[in-house]
Parts: C-alpha cells; sequence; structure tokens
C-alpha cells in the first residue's frame, strides 16, 4: 500500500518535507529546514528516519529554505538523485542554497570562536561545496504540464502565488494499477497582489496536505501605498531618509515596484532609492526574467521600462559601495536586507540612522520574537548592534499589508475552489494554534469533515 509520512512541517511552520511511498520507490516533497527555536533547529542535525540514500527524488514546492534548505544535507548524508523544480525555482536555489550554507559554515567558525560547541571542531551542517552539489543534482521540469517521473509517480504543477516559481505539486500514484491523488499546497500566496499572479484554483485530490500559516489570522485592510506615501512624506519633509529592513525574495521586489508607481502617480518624490543586498539584487533580475508568472497589471507596466527600477535606483554590490550611503545626508530610501534585522548589511544603517528623529524605519511584514525589528515595534529606546548600544530616536512604521502568505480568508477562498472535498485532509505548515483553527474553519464553513492535523513523523496508507 502507498504511504505518505510527515518528516517535517507537522506542527510546525517550517522543515517542510514529505515523504511518499509506492512499489518500493520514494519520493520527498520538499526538502525544508528547520528554523526557529534551539529544539526545532536540532531536528536538522538528526537523521532522517530513512536512509537519504534511498530516497529515489525530491520535487521542490518552492525556493524558500524552510522548502529546499535541507537539500545539502541530505546530499551530505548520501542522496544522489534529481532534485526536481521548475526554471524560476531553480534560479531562487542558485542564490539562496549557497547563502544558506555560507550561514551554516559561519555557524560553526562561530562555534569554535567562542567555545560553545560540545564538539572540538564544530563542523556546519554542510557546506558551499554540498550547496553546489545539490544545485547540479536539480533537474529543470516545465510549469504547467504534467511529469511522469517513473511509473508510480507523475505530478502537475500550480502556481500559488506566493513567490516566484511558487507552486502546489498535484501527485498522482500509482500502485498495483490503483491511481491516488495527493495535493501538497505548499506556500500559498494572496490574491490582487502585485508582479504575481493569483494563486491558481486546487484542482480535485483524493489526499490534501495544506499549509495552515495564518489559520488564524487576517492580514490588516488598507491600503500599503497609503502607508508609504505617509512615511516616505514625513522623512522627506523633515529632510531625514527611510530604512527599510526587507527580505531579499519577494519583499524588495514588492517594495520596488509600489515605489516606482507611487512616483509614476507623483504621489512620492522620485527620491534616490538605494538597495543594498546582493542577493536582493541577483533575484530583482530573476523577477524580470520569468515573465510568464507576471500578472496583467505588471506585464503592462512593464511596457513602460523596467517595472522594478525607480527613477533613482542605485545598487549597491560592494561592501565599499554599501558603506558610502553612510555619506548621503540628503532624504532617500535604503532597502536592505534582512527582512527582520536580525543579521546583513542592514544592520549597518540602522546603527547609521537609529539616532536621528529626521530618519524613520519602516518594518514591512511579521516580525519575529526576539528579532530587532520587533524589538522596534515595541518601542525599544536602544538597539544592541555590532556590540554597541544604538539610541532609537528614529520613526518606526509598520506596514504588515505586503506579507506573501495567504491570510485565513484567502486560504479559505483556495480551499472553497476545490471541485470537490478531499477524501482527507492534512493541516501542515502552521504552529498548532494556526492549524486548529483552520480546521475548525473548515468544518464550520465548508463542512469538512475528514480534517486533521498533521503530526511530526506519522505514516498515513493511501
Ligand atoms: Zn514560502
Amino acid at each position: 500500500m502507498a504511504k505518505l509520512t510527515f518528516l517535517g512541517a507537522a506542527g510546525c511552520v517550517t522543515g517542510s518535507k514529505f515523504l511518499v511511498e509506492a512499489s518500493g520507490k520514494r519520493l520527498l516533497v520538499d526538502a525544508g529546514l528547520f528554523q526557529g527555536n534551539k529544539e526545532l533547529r536540532q531536528r536538522n542535525w538528526d537523521a532522517l528516519p530513512v536512509d537519504p540514500a534511498t530516497i529515489d527524488c525530491v520535487v521542490l514546492t518552492h525556493a524558500h529554505i524552510d522548502h529546499t534548505g535541507y537539500l545539502p544535507r541530505l546530499i551530505h548524508d548520501g542522496f544522489r538523485g534529481p532534485i526536481f523544480a521548475n526554471a524560476a525555482t531553480r534560479d531562487l536555489c542558485t542564490v539562496l542554497l549557497p547563502d544558506s550554507a555560507r550561514l551554516q559554515e559561519e555557524d560553526a567558525e562561530h562555534a569554535a570562536y567562542k567555545g560553545y560547541s560540545k564538539h572540538k571542531t564544530p563542523l556546519p551542517l554542510y557546506t558551499v561545496e554540498e550547496a553546489q552539489q545539490a544545485l547540479a543534482q536539480i533537474h529543470v521540469i516545465p510549469a504547467a504540464q504534467p511529469f511522469r517521473v517513473s511509473p508510480e509517480f507523475t505530478l502537475r504543477q500550480s502556481g500559488a502565488g506566493h513567490i516566484l516559481g511558487s507552486s502546489s505539486i498535484h501527485l498522482t500514484v500509482t500502485e498495483n494499477g490503483r491511481a491516488q491523488t495527493i495535493l501538497f499546497s505548499g506556500d500559498i500566496g494572496r490574491y490582487d497582489q502585485p508582479i504575481l499572479h493569483d494563486p491558481e484554483n486546487p484542482p480535485a485530490a483524493d489526499y490534501l496536505l495544506c499549509e495552515s500559516t495564518y489559520g488564524d489570522r487576517e492580514h490588516p485592510a488598507g491600503d500599503p501605498h497609503a502607508g508609504l506615501v505617509d512615511a516616505v512624506t514625513r522623512v522627506t519633509r523633515r529632510g531625514g531618509s527611510l530604512v527599510i529592513p526587507a527580505f531579499a525574495v519577494g519583499r524588495t521586489q514588492t517594495l520596488l515596484y509600489v515605489l516606482r508607481q507611487l512616483e509614476d502617480w507623483q504621489r512620492i518624490p522620485a527620491l534616490p532609492v538605494y538597495v543594498d543586498s546582493p542577493m536582493a539584487i541577483h533575484v530583482t533580475q530573476f523577477y524580470l526574467r520569468h515573465r510568464a508568472e507576471h500578472d496583467r497589471e505588471f506585464l503592462r507596466d512593464a511596457k513602460n521600462g523596467d517595472a522594478l527600477s525607480t527613477r533613482q535606483l542605485r545598487v549597491t554590490r560592494s561592501v565599499e559601495e554599501s558603506k558610502n550611503i553612510n555619506k548621503v545626508s540628503d532624504p532617500c530610501v535604503i532597502i536592505s536586507a534582512s527582512g527582520m534585522a536580525t543579521g546583513g548589511r542592514v544592520l549597518h544603517h540602522l546603527a547609521r540612522r537609529l539616532p536621528d528623529s529626521r530618519n524613520a524605519v519602516l518594518l514591512a511584514g511579521f516580525q519575529a520574537e526576539g528579532s530587532r525589528g520587533r524589538n522596534l515595534l515595541e518601542g525599544a529606546k536602544h538597539l544592541r548592534i555590532h556590540g554597541e548600544d544604538v539610541p532609537v530616536k528614529a520613526e518606526v512604521v509598520h506596514l504588515n499589508q505586503f506579507s506573501a502568505h495567504a491570510g485565513k480568508c484567502e486560504l479559505l477562498r483556495w480551499l472553497a475552489a476545490m471541485p470537490a472535498p478531499p477524501k482527507k485532509t492534512f493541516l501542515v505548515h502552521g504552529e498548532p494554534s494556526g492549524s486548529a483553527a483552520l480546521r475548525g474553519t473548515l468544518q464550520e464553513k465548508l463542512g469538512w469533515s475528514n480534517v486533521s492535523v498533521a503530526r511530526h513523523e506519522d505514516s498515513v496508507e493511501l
């Protein structure tokens, strides 16, 4: 009998890994890294319950590290099969996986230096070389056509509208002449968001694994354009600058697109906009290249030039160029990673700009507990950056409308579009509260009775 096992993102948001077995063949959907607290991160070091050398192939829903960041470790542990992904996801992985490996190597070096590891010479979870090996094993598959992996497995992707290349995977599993279908939602994006298509309606399936990140939450209503206009206007009037910590994938491109629109509509002045993140610059090129992913509005805007380029865009690649931004005293916008100010170049800009009340920091999205972004939101008077206490005099603005995750209503809209209720639904990618809330909503609003919250390392016979 075919079997499905939850090896990650069950009872938590990260570590996405779902193993499907049929006729002795093993296919893994996503190979994500666990992120968050220490207990979760420890799981990345635990051996998988199946030998990676016995997994035949991996299929990716999208490039985010909590869906792909375990691939180099899988290779470290003996996986040699193909990794199937569409071209956009492959492109993003070429930037994200080596970066993740560099962070792992830095962590190991840091542990060695501080002497807090129980190992004499702490090793990284994986190396840049293993990340490169993972990239070499990626096989690009067409985004919109069925793809036959083997007699046991055929898959088809549908757009999920979350980030570039993101898709849901519809898998047909055949064993002893009996075919069954499983739909893996991946991460579902939002409707009517800039640049990308809306999530496609899901096809019918016998089994459904659905994400539930925002199963208990809605995004705040309101026009993100208006919030951005207000922030830019206030800062310009004061002669200050606006620092925006932003993720390199998705958030930076959305901000560039919206800033460009606002300039075109003459709702904001065309200020110098610095994109200070080599990764974001790279990723922006991928966003421009994959035209099939663009929605109609974006294509229309792209006819009038580069829709992700503001009038006075300055991209800075080298450290020297990045440092030179410190000398800029005229009003400007600085977009830099990381998105929650946990690390990256944005820290230099915060250290330079926070002590001046003419400036503002715009936090565009969720800020996790314990991050500097969260501390700013909670009104911290000082921020610890590079060993110094930096006084916070700048204005702090929060705009939460730019999320790339479907809120509760949007998840429900996507699920309600299924042609028929699945035989069984498993809720994954959620904190227990989010998954439980979505389960209740599905029973109440759609009358789906066979819904359960997936549990880590549980197996289900199909
Ligand atoms: Zn994601």
